[in-house]
């Protein structure tokens, strides 16, 4: 094999023994198998824990989704974003040798936070976008496609794609997306509904064409939790949600099993 041919492939483990020890297993049999071993421009990255290492894994390689694939290994229970389990890793490895470049690809979230100074914060979520305000009752006009919608009291508003329709977002009461359903899902954190204010109250599927903005009423702080890492900022002027014009790719390998397999998995388990 040509050295040009040969794929490199980036390691990224949770710090934990388990983690680290299968880390370290997996990169010897990559190695032996003739893969370039690197952090630097992989063509694959592996994440080795749960679902929150592959959430790491793809805010670390965000600004090169176009030429990465992920693959998941979990150390525990099968995840979400996780194919393989810690005894599986020769079969990962032989089937990363037989490797066609083939991906399964799912939208992500871009979120565009507008300060009240005219800056503008551009972040990428894979499972969800989360604003609360710290102090008081989170006061919000929600505007979709150019409609006023609704003005949201509560606690705080959160926006998922399709593959964090399972996540925060169920726990809200949200629903189940198809991954290949372009939308992203609008879902409330504890509104006020009452005599004097209302919301929709339950949670709104948006399809990929229409933006989505959040202007919340009060010069204040405010915690925006993108995936697993929360940001905390003050003159908030209002917030863009929309489809990201990059996704993010897996490698096709056959133990990417279908969703409702893992919705199932997850949350179900074996019906006697
Ligand atoms: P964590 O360690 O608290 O993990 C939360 C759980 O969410 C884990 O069991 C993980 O496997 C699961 N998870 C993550 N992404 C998922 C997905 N797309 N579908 C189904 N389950 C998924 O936190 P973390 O590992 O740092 O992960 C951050 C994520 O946790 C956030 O993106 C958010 O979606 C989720 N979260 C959920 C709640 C809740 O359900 N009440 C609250 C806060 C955060």
């Amino acid at each position: 094999m040509k050295n040009t041919d040969r794929k490199k492939i980036a390691l990224l483990s949770s710090r934990n023994p388990k983690s680290e020890a299968v880390s370290k297993e997996l990169w010897n049999k990559l190695k032996d198998a003739n893969f370039i071993m690197t952090p630097k421009n992989p063509d694959i990255v592996i994440s080795i824990g749960g679902d929150g290492m592959l959430l790491s894994a793809f805010h670390k390689y965000e600004n090169i989704l176009d030429k990465v694939r992920f693959v998941g290994v979990h150390t525990g229970h099968l995840g979400f974003y996780t194919d393989y389990r810690n005894f599986e890793i020769d079969e990962l490895v032989e089937n990363l040798k037989l490797d066609t470049g083939a991906k399964v690809s799912y939208p992500i979230l871009n979120v565009k936070i507008r300060m009240i100074d005219g800056r503008v914060v551009t972040a990428r979520a894979l499972n969800e976008a989360t604003i609360k305000r710290l102090s008081k009752t989170m006061v919000a006009d929600i505007h979709i496609n150019g409609v006023p919608f609704e003005r949201f009291r509560g606690d705080g508003i959160a926006v998922s794609t399709p593959t964090g329709s399972t996540a925060y977002n169920k726990s809200l009461g949200g629903a189940v997306l198809h991954p290949t359903i372009e939308a992203l899902q609008i879902a409330e954190v504890a509104s006020l509904n009452n005599r004097v204010y209302r919301t929709l109250g339950s949670s709104i599927v948006v399809p990929k064409k229409d933006k989505i903005i959040i202007d919340p009423q009060h010069d204040d702080r405010y915690s925006i939790a993108i995936d697993n890492r929360t940001f905390v900022y003050d003159n908030i002027e209002q917030i863009d949600y929309q489809i990201d014009n990059h996704k993010i790719n897996f490698v096709a390998t056959p133990r990417h099993t279908s969703f409702w397999n893992r919705v199932k998995d997850a949350f179900i388990g074996e019906v006697e």
